[in-house]
């Protein structure tokens, strides 16, 4: 590494890998809804981290709580028990009505232990004869980036040059609950499902899709596994998105927002008999459920329900929707929702998602695009209606400074 790198005068591109792209804003500080950059402007953020900031930044009980378990107890690995562990899976359990919680750290790994679990089931309870086992799951999903994941991805650029991948996985159409059903064999172990798709640009699926789809696992004796990573926790206005319909998985994955966006903090949660399959040496990570991650996931949970987060999403969310389809503008394709987290569809040929981002983020707007033609609106839980009108106004001001839109593709 030369000089100038070692120095505080070396760019990102210069000593970060290029996986990201990352909008123009270099951030120091986040309170609430509110993040500032180095110049100290401040920012509205409107995006959460992917929904892992859903509790709003350094939230003042979860720094607390941070700090004191820091003081007491960091780390110790599963080899022993903690006083924090316990506490936190019973009540992450009794908030998702699940009997078991396995604990890691990302989203991605909770998936993996998803699979795992699933594919261990067929075999061991199923009946499944070795290494036949398959996995269904939908068309444009996003479960993170490990190879597991990767495999169940339809997305080209998540797949291209990674290969070759975990055999097994079959594909049907997403919000479509008969193509499940025809896509099921006596070798199906599992259905993985976002019950909302997020990464794809906030699809919200049939009404009816999902308890439709929990009839056809049950009637045909695959386990129904809800990817919950970025829907759960209030973000959709219910403890999970499953709760919409009233559907009771098999398998729940948290994460994201488990963390109390300070800390990466992750849970399989399942039925007694799923998670029955793992015994001692099977599966596992050296920090999942540590001590810190258990005090700051269990803080969490408990200002999720104290500050009543999940309620307010659904009453905000309703508003902020209704909010968005308010805006004229002729580039608009679609406004779609549910909860805290909304997503603009823009016309490709009209307006380009990333260069709406690039001028919200000028006027004071935290937002990402997602697959090139969507805009994602989903703040902290935490954001207060006079926060979410001024976010409206900058943001139809931004849409009409763009009628004459800059690098737009031509038809
Ligand atoms: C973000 C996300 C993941 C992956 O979580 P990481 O913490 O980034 O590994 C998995 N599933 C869904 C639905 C997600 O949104």
């Amino acid at each position: 590494m030369s000089d100038e790198q070692m120095s505080s005068g070396a760019r990102l591109d210069d000593v970060c890998a290029r996986n990201y792209d990352p909008l123009p804003v270099t951030l120091v500080r986040g309170r609430g809804v509110y993040v500032w950059d180095k110049e100290g402007k401040r920012y509205l953020d409107m995006m959460s981290a992917y929904s892992a900031v859903s509790h709003g930044h350094t939230h003042p009980v979860l720094v607390a709580a941070l700090i004191e378990q820091a003081h007491r107890l960091a780390i110790v690995s599963r080899a022993f028990d903690t006083d924090r562990l316990t506490p936190f899976l019973a009540r992450a359990c009794a908030m998702t009505g699940m009997d078991q919680a396995l604990p890691m750290n990302t989203g991605a790994e909770a998936v993996e232990t998803a699979l795992k679990a699933a594919r261990k089931w067929a075999y061991r309870i199923k009946g499944v004869a070795e290494d036949k086992c398959e996995i269904i799951a939908c068309e444009g999903n996003f479960h993170g980036r490990t190879l597991g994941a990767v495999a169940l991805s339809t997305e080209p650029q998540y797949r291209d040059g990674f290969g070759p991948f975990m055999p097994g996985v079959r594909i049907v159409p997403f919000g479509d609950a008969e193509a499940l059903e025809r896509a099921i064999t006596p070798n199906t172990a599992a259905f993985i499902v976002e019950p909302m798709q997020g990464e794809a640009g906030i699809r919200i699926p049939p009404a009816g899709y999902l308890a439709r789809c929990a009839e056809i696992c049950r009637a045909h004796r695959v386990l129904l596994i809800a990817d919950e990573v970025q829907t759960g926790l209030g973000r959709t206005g219910r403890m999970l998105a499953c709760d919409h319909e009233g559907v009771r998985p098999d398998g729940v994955v948290l994460g994201k927002a488990l963390g109390g966006g300070l800390l990466p903090v992750s849970l399989f949660l399942a039925s007694r008999e799923l998670m029955s399959v793992f015994t001692p040496g099977d599966h596992g990570s050296t920090f999942g459920g540590n001590p810190l991650a258990a005090a700051v996931g269990l803080a969490a949970l408990e200002v999720l329900e104290n500050e009543r987060l999940i309620e307010r999403s659904a009453e905000l969310g309703a508003y902020l929707l209704d909010g968005l389809r308010r805006i004229v503008h002729p580039a608009i394709r679609e406004v779609r929702g549910k909860g805290l987290w909304c997503g603009v569809e823009f016309d490709p040929r009209l307006l380009r998602a990333r260069d709406v981002a690039e001028r919200l983020v000028e006027a004071g707007i935290l937002t990402k695009d997602t697959r090139g033609t969507v805009i994602r609106f989903a703040p902290p839980l935490v954001i207060e209606k006079a926060e979410l009108d001024w976010a409206l106004d900058t943001f139809q001001r931004v849409l009409d400074s763009m009628t004459h839109p800059r690098g737009a593709q031509t038809a």
